[in-house]
C-alpha cells in the first residue's frame, strides 16, 4: 500500500505512543503521503497538547484538526446522556475521537486523487496495554470506510513495542514526551473512566477547577465517573466545594448500550 502511493495517516492523542509511532513511520513513509489527525476534546484535554503534537511532527507532514461536528463538548453529552461513558459503552471514543477523524480523513482523501482512495489509518496501539488490545490484528481491512471508491486498511506498527521501547524511541529522536508524563502514567482526558485513583488525585492537583466541575456533574446526574462506582472526591480524597449541588443517593447504573468498544485505554 505504501510502495503503491497510499496516503498514510497518523492517528494522534498527543501521547507517547503516537509519538514514537511518528517518529518510527516517518523514516520509511514518503513525507507527501503521511498526514496527522488528532481530535481535540477542547476543556477535557491537558492544556498544550495540540502544541505538543505540533512540535513534534517531522516538517512536511500537515497536521489536520478533528473536533465534533456538533461543537458540543465531552462535559455537554455526559450531561445530556445522565450517565459518563463506560468499559463497554464507549461512546467517548467512538463519537468524539473515532468518528471526527474518520470524516476528516475521508475529505482528505477525496480532496488529493492523487491517492485514488487508498488509505493506511495507523493508530498506536501495542500489545502490552491490556488483554483485550493484545488480541487485536496488526494489519486489517478497515470495512466500515473501505466503501464509495476507498480502500482503508488499519495498521498498528507499535504493537509490539514496549513501554521502555515507546520512551527509547522518543528519547533517541531527541524529542521530549508530553508534559503530563511528569506527572502522571497516561496522557489521557485529564479525568478519564480508565484512571487510576492516582492519575485521578494528581490531576485533581493539577486542573482543581476541572475537578470541581467533574465532582459537582457525577453528583447532579447520581453516575460515578468511575466504573468502580465510587465517586470522585471518595476516590481522591479531595472534597467537593460547598457551593456544589446537593447530591444524588447513589451512583445510578450505566443504561446498556448495543454500542461495546474495546475495553482498554485508549492513550
Ligand atoms: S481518554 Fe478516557 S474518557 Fe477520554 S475519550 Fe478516551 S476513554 Fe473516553
Amino acid at each position: 500500500m505504501i510502495r503503491a502511493g497510499a496516503l498514510v495517516s497518523l492517528s494522534h492523542s498527543g501521547g507517547k505512543d503516537s509519538q514514537a509511532m511518528t517518529i518510527l513511520l516517518s523514516r520509511i513513509v514518503p513525507r507527501q503521503q503521511l498526514v496527522a489527525v488528532h481530535a481535540p476534546l477542547e476543556v477535557v484535554d491537558w492544556p498544550a497538547t495540540i502544541e505538543h503534537i505540533e512540535a513534534t511532527l517531522p516538517d512536511g507532514v500537515p497536521l489536520i484538526l478533528a473536533p465534533v461536528s456538533s461543537g458540543k463538548t465531552l462535559l455537554d453529552r455526559v450531561e445530556e446522556r445522565g450517565m459518563w461513558p463506560g468499559i463497554h459503552q464507549r461512546w467517548c471514543t467512538a463519537g468524539h475521537k473515532r468518528g471526527p477523524i474518520e470524516r476528516e480523513l475521508r475529505r482528505y482523501l477525496k480532496a488529493r486523487p492523487r491517492f485514488r482512495g487508498r488509505l493506511v489509518n495507523c493508530l498506536g496501539i501495542r500489545r502490552d496495554e491490556s488483554t483485550a488490545r493484545a488480541k487485536k490484528t496488526p494489519w486489517r481491512k478497515n470495512e466500515r470506510m473501505s466503501v464509495a471508491g476507498r480502500e482503508v486498511f488499519d495498521w498498528l506498527p507499535i504493537f509490539d513495542l514496549s513501554t521502555d521501547d515507546v520512551f527509547r524511541v522518543i528519547r533517541d529522536a531527541g524529542q521530549a514526551p508530553h508534559w503530563i508524563y511528569r506527572h502522571l502514567s497516561r496522557c489521557s482526558c485529564s479525568f478519564c473512566i480508565f484512571s487510576s485513583p492516582d492519575d485521578l488525585r494528581r490531576a485533581a492537583e493539577l486542573r482543581p477547577d476541572l475537578y470541581q466541575r467533574y465532582a459537582r456533574i457525577e453528583r447532579s446526574i447520581g453516575h460515578t465517573l468511575s466504573p468502580t462506582r465510587r465517586y470522585l472526591p471518595e476516590l481522591t480524597g479531595i472534597p467537593i466545594r460547598a457551593d456544589s449541588p446537593a447530591p444524588c443517593r447513589r451512583p445510578r447504573r450505566p443504561r446498556l448500550s448495543a454500542q461495546r468498544e474495546d475495553p482498554a485505554p485508549d492513550r
